[in-house]
């Protein structure tokens, strides 16, 4: 009661509670693959269940004070890059050289504006990189040092190379390049921890955008899908924005973003639905491991993975708040409210 009579005040006052007056949402991913519950320690699980929920809650209280998506996009990003817990910025895999080439991108839906990095080695924060691409470049992907230089010139925080490396990295890449003592090895590795965010902000507007490390072990200057529009990254107002995690080389060749969305716009199809056919049915058949984040504008939410987990959150248009890591957790809506730090 006390709330329809407050809400009808601010309603003839001309404000309107982004809530109930517009649709927002936020989905995040931290990367798919070999997930079980013996995998990890409790206490690592605990670490990674507090960080997403911290960057679901933080950005999901930014749209519903009426943020731009690609502010909530980069800034969550960031805070994911600044974690040692996820292979994106701070905490990236190595290459088989033992250094970072870092790929990142973003999307935003209302303009089908794109901007991304790839190879990246100073930049710290590789998302603040592809959104200056896509702001003060005529250009959508720059690669490599000229990318770095790029980043320079716009006045963007740069490191040395190991300030991307962990102790936990090192350790795996000395494992794979005893695994895969073989030249022809490209690199790979049952975990991806890579990351990426969806938002539909109270404007209407859908935005996208991912962040990785790649690889562990890879080699030649290899790309992933993260950087690519369309295979790892991509946002349309008609239809959805997609962030993906996974065997690259799958998603570019499926072009798993920007077929899900083609499938949502062409035919019709459920935000779900069409997320699910591309993952489990068009990657899986193949073999390509992974998972993506989505959403509609309506403010539906897709996660959705064939691998045994994805570190993951999300806060739909209603408020519901899920968080999860492994498979059998279900998606299970932790509370109705959105809004508690629960
Ligand atoms: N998709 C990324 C790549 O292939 C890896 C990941 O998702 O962790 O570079």
């Amino acid at each position: 009661m006390f709330c329809m009579r407050r809400l009808l005040l601010l309603c003839l006052l001309g404000f309107v509670p982004a809530t109930l007056a517009d649709p927002i949402a936020i989905a995040i991913h931290g990367g798919a693959g070999t997930l079980t519950r013996d995998s990890i320690t409790l206490e690592q699980e605990s670490s990674y269940l507090a960080i997403l929920n911290t960057a679901v809650q933080q950005g999901y209280e930014r749209l519903r004070d009426g943020a731009d998506g690609s502010d909530v996009v980069r800034e969550t990003i960031r805070l994911l890059e600044n974690s040692p817990l996820f292979n994106a910025g701070h905490g990236a895999v190595l290459t088989w050289d033992g250094t970072h080439e870092l790929d990142a991108s973003m999307m935003l839906g209302q303009s089908l504006e794109a901007g991304a990095v790839a190879g990246v080695t100073r930049v710290k924060n590789p998302i603040e990189a592809a959104y200056a691409v896509l702001t003060h470049s005529p250009h959508v992907l720059l690669s490599g040092s000229g990318a770095d230089r790029f980043a320079e010139q716009q006045g963007l925080t740069m490191v040395e190379n190991s300030y991307f490396s962990t102790p936990r990295r090192v350790e795996a890449l000395k494992l794979f390049r005893l695994k895969h003592n073989d030249k022809s090895a490209q690199g790979g590795d049952e975990k991806f921890g890579t990351v990426g965010v969806v938002v539909l902000d109270a404007a209407g507007n859908l935005a996208a955008g991912t962040s990785t490390g790649g690889m562990t072990g890879k080699r030649w200057g290899r790309i992933g899908d993260s950087p690519l529009i369309g295979s790892g990254t991509y946002a349309d107002n008609r239809s959805c924005a997609v962030s993906a995690t996974g065997h690259g080389e799958f998603f570019i060749r499926w072009q798993v973003a920007s077929d899900i969305c083609a499938r949502v716009r062409y035919q019709g199809l459920d935000l779900e639905v069409a997320a699910n056919e591309v993952i489990h049915e068009e990657l899986a058949e193949v073999g390509g491991e992974g998972g993506v984040i989505a959403i509609d504008p309506a403010g539906n939410v897709a996660l959705i993975f064939n691998t045994e987990g994805m570190y993951r959150a999300s806060i739909n248009r209603k408020g519901e708040k899920v968080i999860g890591i492994f498979r059998e957790d279900d998606n299970t809506v932790i509370n109705g409210q959105g809004l508690s730090d629960g």
